[in-house]
């Protein structure tokens, strides 16, 4: 089974890691379905590019993965999905006692509460086409902790629970929910870090990225988007049928520390 022809859905793709992996899909012959909040004329653009680049179909279906109704009728818009990627995510970094509500609240509906109402959503689609892949991506913080990010760690260890939960519910199908657990990813958003870090602790690049963001990271390397591609594809293919419920770690070795 290869996913040439297969509808991909993957949450907040307009940029970083999500659109990594639709690229790799979209090279891999899969039709694409991109998604953010936004509705912009470079969101169209982006899909219909990718589109005439890969020969294949790429749409892009504005949603609010904040909202549930939205996830919902993101999958319902989309009308097939075989491939469902959990992807959108945001962050915020502040102790407990004085972490916003509102933050809180953003980061559990995002990155947690839209997996949930897009894979209620998703299965019956899968079960009625006899096949589906559900990959959620988590994070190292998904089996580890940092402290003052409370609300993405807690909601990185609960998409990692709820995968587990996806894949029992449908163990005995040909459906299988794994979660892809990233370290440092080296995306736009983290590229565009780096001239601010080499001025502020007055270092060089290389320096800034090993001494300073991979601090955790044993391979003094950032993974990147293509890997995260690459690493979904796989749990697509044929040999990873029987691989569900369970967690596969791109970072370095960040979690064997
Ligand atoms: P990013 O900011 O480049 O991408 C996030 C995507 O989510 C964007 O497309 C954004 O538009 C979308 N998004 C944000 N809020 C949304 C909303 N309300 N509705 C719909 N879409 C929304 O960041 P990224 O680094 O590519 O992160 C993608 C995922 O990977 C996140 O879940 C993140 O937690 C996870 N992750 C990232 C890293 C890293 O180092 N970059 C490491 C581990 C895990």
């Amino acid at each position: 089974m290869s996913v040439k022809g297969k509808t991909v859905i993957i949450t907040g793709s307009n940029s970083g890691i999500g659109l990594g992996i639709a690229r790799e899909m979209a090279r891999a012959g899969a039709h694409v379905v991109l998604n953010s909040f936004t509705d912009s004329a470079d969101d169209h653009k982006l899909a219909a590019d990718m589109a005439s680049e890969f020969d294949t179909d790429v749409r892009y279906i504005q949603a609010d993965m904040s909202k549930g109704e939205q996830c919902r009728a993101l999958i319902e818009t989309a009308g097939a999905c075989d491939i469902l990627i959990n992807n959108a995510g945001i962050q915020h970094v502040a102790p407990i006692d004085g972490f916003p509500t509102e933050k809180w609240d953003a980061i559990i509906a995002i990155n947690l509460n839209s997996a949930f109402h897009t894979t209620a959503a998703a299965l019956p689609m899968m079960r009625k086409a006899g096949w589906g892949r559900v990959v959620n991506i988590a994070s190292a913080h998904g089996l580890t902790a940092s402290p003052f990010k409370s609300a993405y760690v807690a909601a990185k260890h609960g998409i990692v629970g709820f995968t587990k939960v996806t894949a029992l519910e449908t163990a005995q199908e040909p459906i299988t929910a794994n979660a892809i657990c990233p370290g440092y990813v080296l995306t736009p958003l983290v590229e565009a870090q780096i001239p601010d870090t080499m001025e502020k602790y007055e270092m060089s690049r290389e320096d800034v990225i090993k001494k300073v963001m991979l601090e955790r990271q044993p391979s003094k390397e950032f993974a990147t988007v293509e890997q995260l591609g690459g690493t979904a594809l796989f749990l697509c293919s044929d040999a990873a049928a029987q691989i569900t419920g369970t967690t596969i770690s791109v970072d370095g070795g960040w979690t064997a520390l």
